[in-house]
């Protein structure tokens, strides 16, 4: 199954795609994680992103695009993959589905999360992310067994610099601008569920669960 997981920041897509990718056996692949591990190991890809990352922005089309094309080619992604965070624009978007084409694949599925603003405020604002796997808690919704560190694999938990308050709010508005219109793009092609991402982390697997394809 190749599908995309789209909601805005805060919406839990990390959450669920870690969850649903390691049910199904699958890889997950969030071009945020990609990001972040690019500038912590300095290279050319991180020394560009970091910028924008932490002004709340969209690193430019190009140098996203090349970034995911590779890593959904990678041998790993062949039984399929959950994107978490990628397209996040018309034009990459496109270029995913152009990508595909010529090898005669196909987005199967997208998730679209719904989740009211309030609540994603709420969820940010209160984030932490390990440093080594990236798997995000919450002291209220999701807390870690053990205080500041992490559950899956014992890293240490920080906060996302652009999870602080300004830059969130700027985040959502590049949302609501630049992503949201790919709700009609995926609409149009007949690929989008909604899925009601409220309620208890347990509750909204069952219900991406229930809509994926049975086959
Ligand atoms: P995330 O972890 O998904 O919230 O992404 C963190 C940051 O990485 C975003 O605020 C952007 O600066 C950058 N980023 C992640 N995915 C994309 C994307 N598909 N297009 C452009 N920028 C991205």
């Amino acid at each position: 199954m190749r599908s995309v997981l789209l909601g805005a920041p805060g919406s839990g897509k990390g959450t669920q795609a870690g969850i649903i990718s390691e049910r199904l056996g699958i890889a997950h692949v969030a071009s945020g994680d990609l990001f972040r591990e690019a500038a912590s190991r300095g290279d050319e890809v991180g020394r560009q992103a970091k910028s924008y990352m932490e002004k709340g922005l969209l690193v430019p089309d190009e140098i996203t695009i090349r970034m995911i094309l590779e890593r959904v080619a990678a041998p790993d992604c062949a039984r399929g993959f959950i994107l978490d965070g990628f397209p996040r624009t018309l034009e990459q978007a496109k270029a995913l589905d152009m990508a595909l084409g010529k090898r005669g694949e196909a987005i199967d599925r997208v998730f679209y999360i719904e989740v009211a603003t309030e609540e994603l405020v709420r969820r940010l604002s209160g984030r932490f992310i390990c440093r080594s796997c990236q798997k995000p808690y919450h002291p209220v919704y999701s807390p870690p067994e053990v205080t500041g560190r992490c559950d899956h694999c014992g890293g240490e938990l920080y906060q996302r610099p652009d999870d602080l308050p300004e830059t969130v709010k700027k985040r959502i508005e590049v949302y609501f601008a630049e992503t949201a219109p790919l709700i009609d793009h995926y609409k149009e092609a007949g690929k989008l569920v909604e899925i009601n991402g409220q309620g208890e982390i347990g509750e909204i697997v069952e219900r991406l669960v229930a809509a994926l394809p049975q086959d």
